[in-house]
């Protein structure tokens, strides 16, 4: 038996989080009476006992080399005890027990890193972003690439934290939307069917090409007296799943992907609860190194609502206030048959909590 509370041995899954505990955190967990946030970036947890953990906070890239994690690690080394973690935002957050030792943290990350320190409390944290072509088959878009043209834009906002609550962008290089829901989120979309390769079809297996599809768009087919598969075009939703599967159903295309802009996700059980993303608006083009159409974009939503919401209001939450109407009017995007969810092939089998993230 193993001994009570120790997680069974295995080879996959994450690892007990125990092991990997910051000594004060291990000595004083489910010991803490409070935190301050002591300046943009650095918080000040207390325990029970009155003991105090500083964390300090800087963003990442997110795509790391193995060099650069070494001299994050030794930042930490010599700081921290060795200990540092990764949010689910790609966050850096080193820890600390010595107060007088945060100015020289922050010197260090900023200085030697070139890391900024910030994205606590009313900020814009690292964005969550998907695996663009360095990972995933079937991205329309570099995600990576056009995140850190985003986060550029909006640098002074993760360093500060006078936005009326947080807000969480994420970027997503297809509509399967790895990136998640947020306050305002990135997406490449494609704008019409697969393309099916018969040829090509012929490498891949059929059965999940023909499951993989959430509306059921594809089904089975012969063509030449091979067995391949067909898309039901009235009823594709444009999602690329089926391309994930089969490259023989390309869906990509330079000519015609374009990028959307959604606002208002939130998977937090706060105040009104979990909310899914409304459509802000789309056809921004897929515009490469920089994307500056999207920056330009999501900078009039987070003015507008920087303007307006109310303290600890999150985007969401202020477009429900004021209204749609009024979203539109000040941030200029135009209203279209587009933002009116007319699919009628949507089934009670479709995902419908915004906790989902993958
Ligand atoms: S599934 Fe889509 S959103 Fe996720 S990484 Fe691949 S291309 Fe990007
Ligand atoms: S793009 Fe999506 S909806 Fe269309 S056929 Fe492929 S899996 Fe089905």
């Amino acid at each position: 038996m193993p001994e009570q509370g120790a997680q069974a041995p295995r080879n996959n899954g994450a690892p007990d989080f125990r092991e990997y505990l910051h000594p004060a955190m291990e000595r004083n967990y489910g010991r803490w009476v409070g935190h301050e946030n002591l300046r943009p970036g650095v918080y000040k947890h207390v325990a029970e006992g009155g003991e105090e953990l500083f964390t300090v906070r800087a963003g990442s890239p997110r795509t790391l080399s193995a060099a650069a994690v070494r001299r994050i690690c030794d930042v930490a080394d010599r700081f921290c005890d060795g200990f540092l973690r990764f949010t689910t935002r790609s966050n850096i957050e080193f820890m600390l027990t010595d107060e007088k030792d945060v100015e020289p943290l922050i010197a260090a990350i900023e200085g030697e890193l070139g890391l900024p320190v910030g994205g606590t409390g009313n900020s814009i944290p690292n964005i969550l972003h998907t695996q663009g072509w360095l990972h995933c088959n079937l991205p329309g878009t570099d995600a990576l690439g056009a995140v850190k043209a985003i986060m550029d834009e909006l640098f002074e906002e993760f360093r500060s934290d006078d936005l009326p609550q947080r807000l969480k962008i994420s970027a997503s290089c297809c509509q399967i939307n790895c990136g998640a829901h947020g306050d305002i989120a990135v997406i490449l979309q494609h704008h019409h069917p697969p393309r099916p390769d018969h040829e090509m079809i012929q490498a891949c297996e059929l059965p999940k090409v023909v499951g993989i599809c959430p509306v059921a768009a594809i089904r089975p087919a012969r063509r030449g007296g091979k067995d391949t598969v067909e898309v039901v075009e009235e009823k594709c939703m444009y999602c690329g799943a089926c391309h994930g599967q089969c490259p023989g159903l390309e869906i990509r295309d330079a000519d015609t992907d374009t990028i959307a802009i959604w606002v208002g996700g939130k998977t937090a059980s706060t105040r009104g609860g979990p909310a899914f993303m409304k459509l802000a608006t789309y056809g921004l083009p897929n515009n490469p190194p920089r994307w500056p159409e999207v920056g330009a974009a999501v900078r009039r939503i987070v003015d507008a609502w920087k303007a307006e919401a109310r303290p600890f209001e999150r985007v969401g939450e202020w477009v429900e206030r004021v209204g749609w109407k009024h979203f539109f009017d000040v941030t200029g995007f135009e209203f279209t048959r587009y933002h009116i969810d007319s699919y009628r092939f949507a089934r009670t089998s479709f995902n419908t909590s915004s906790q989902a993230r993958r």
